[in-house]
């Protein structure tokens, strides 16, 4: 007879033998390594909770209870790979999509076969991510799609994207728009690496020139793509809420926009002779604290998802600064040869970031304001307004 206890065996052997045995066999690259450990969760069955057992998951919610205690801090930075596919388009996928694209990209997408990335933002919609101009029209058995996105996280490695676009210039801003699986390997696609101030190139800009898409990848119904944009983006604001609390505490990564972990910042203040004066005893108690309400958030689930996705920015800002004022008082105007400097140096620069991918902190504001609060709207144009009227960016 399965019990609790047996899954919670199972749960920890993976963890605790299995992973680290993946991680330092697999010698090949960063991505070869992410897809060989994801690929193993998933056979151990630990890599689907709230799936159906057809597509390789688990739906008893004691398990993933289990899973959630047992993994934290434990599951590796490499998963990052998937925090777009996993973490938001599967998801989605599972609760919209038909038979026949579930059938198709659940089982590779949740065991890391196929990597993914989000086709969202656009030069002229972001915030207003509604504004959206990307167009995708059918022709015979497949849609077309021509149009620009920004900033698109991870497309360097992806194979699918989950892609929004406007298939209705007539409806009003919100209803003429689509959600489609837009296979990445093809001529109409062309990827163009954009380099940050750290230094990487992690996002893209893509210039989509008719695409082909088949017929029937389409997620939920066509023109009701705005109800599904909505839905992955609160699976990514829950997603990025929890974040600093998935990591690896002991894994120095320059990679993902997390905060970095508090006992490297005790670790970072003992190297530098000054853990024991008051002041930044103080910063660093405010700094574990900090983590401890994420994590109290991430159990929570009646939790709105900005609230997590706020405070995590928070917490990343206000530990990025406190490493940049141990490290050197000129911050990021800086260069070191040592390997622990640059990290810290990495995560200097790149917390900024934090703010802006996944909605801004405005944008969170105007969220938790209007349907947390019931305040009034923003103002705006009728929004029974035909797109093709509104004035445009
Ligand atoms: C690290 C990172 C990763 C990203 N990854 C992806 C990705 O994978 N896929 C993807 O599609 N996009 C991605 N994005 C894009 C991200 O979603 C957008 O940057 C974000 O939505 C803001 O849009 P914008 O950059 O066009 O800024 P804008 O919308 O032009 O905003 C500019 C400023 O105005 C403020 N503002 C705008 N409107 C309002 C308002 N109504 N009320 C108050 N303030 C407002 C904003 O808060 C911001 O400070 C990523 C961004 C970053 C930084």
């Amino acid at each position: 007879m399965n019990t609790d206890r047996d899954f919670r065996e199972t749960v920890r052997y993976f963890l605790d033998v299995t992973t680290p045995q993946i991680l330092e066999s697999t010698s090949c690259g960063a991505i070869s390594r992410a897809q060989a450990w994801r690929a193993a969760l998933f056979d151990f069955g630990l890599a689907a909770f709230g799936y159906p057992a057809a597509y390789g998951g688990n739906e008893d919610p004691l398990d993933a209870l289990i899973w959630n205690e047992e993994s934290q801090g434990k599951i590796p930075r490499e998963d990052n790979l998937f925090g777009i596919g996993v973490g938001m388009a599967m998801p989605v996928i599972r609760d919209y999509a038909s038979k026949e694209v579930k059938d198709r990209f659940l089982r590779p997408g949740l065991r890391g076969e196929e990597v993914w990335c989000q086709m969202y933002s656009e030069p002229g919609a972001g915030s207003d991510l509604a504004g959206l101009t990307t167009r995708a029209e059918l022709d015979g058995d497949e849609w077309v799609v021509t149009g620009q996105k920004v900033w698109t996280s991870g497309a360097q490695n992806s194979q699918y994207a989950i892609l929004l676009a406007r298939t209705d210039f007539d409806a009003p801003k919100h209803s003429g728009i689509t959600m489609f699986v837009l296979p990445m390997e093809q001529t109409g696609v062309d990827i163009q690496p954009l380099i940050q101030m750290t230094g990487e190139a992690e996002f893209n800009q893509i210039f989509i020139q008719e695409a082909r898409i088949p017929r029937g990848w389409v997620v939920g119904e066509v023109n009701d793509g705005w109800r599904m944009a909505v839905a992955l983006l609160a699976h990514e604001r829950v997603r990025t809420g929890q974040s600093s609390t998935m990591g690896d505490s002991t894994q120095r990564s320059k990679s993902g926009r997390v905060p970095i972990p508090s006992r490297q910042l005790i670790e970072l203040a003992h190297e530098k002779g000054r853990i024991g004066e008051a002041v930044v005893r103080q910063e660093l108690a405010t700094l574990v604290t900090g983590e401890r309400i994420i994590e109290f958030i991430r159990r929570r689930n009646t939790v709105h998802p900005s609230i997590g996705k706020l405070w995590r920015t928070r917490q990343g800002r206000a530990a990025a600064d406190f490493a940049a004022r141990m490290c050197f008082p000129a911050s990021p105007a800086w260069s070191s040869d040592q390997e622990s400097e640059d990290y810290f140096q990495f995560h200097i620069l790149n917390c900024r970031g934090m703010s802006l991918g996944g909605g801004t902190d405005e944008i969170q504001r105007n969220t938790l304001g209007e349907r947390a609060l019931g305040l009034p709207r923003e103002p705006g144009p009728a929004r029974d307004t035909p797109f093709r009227a509104l004035p445009r960016n």
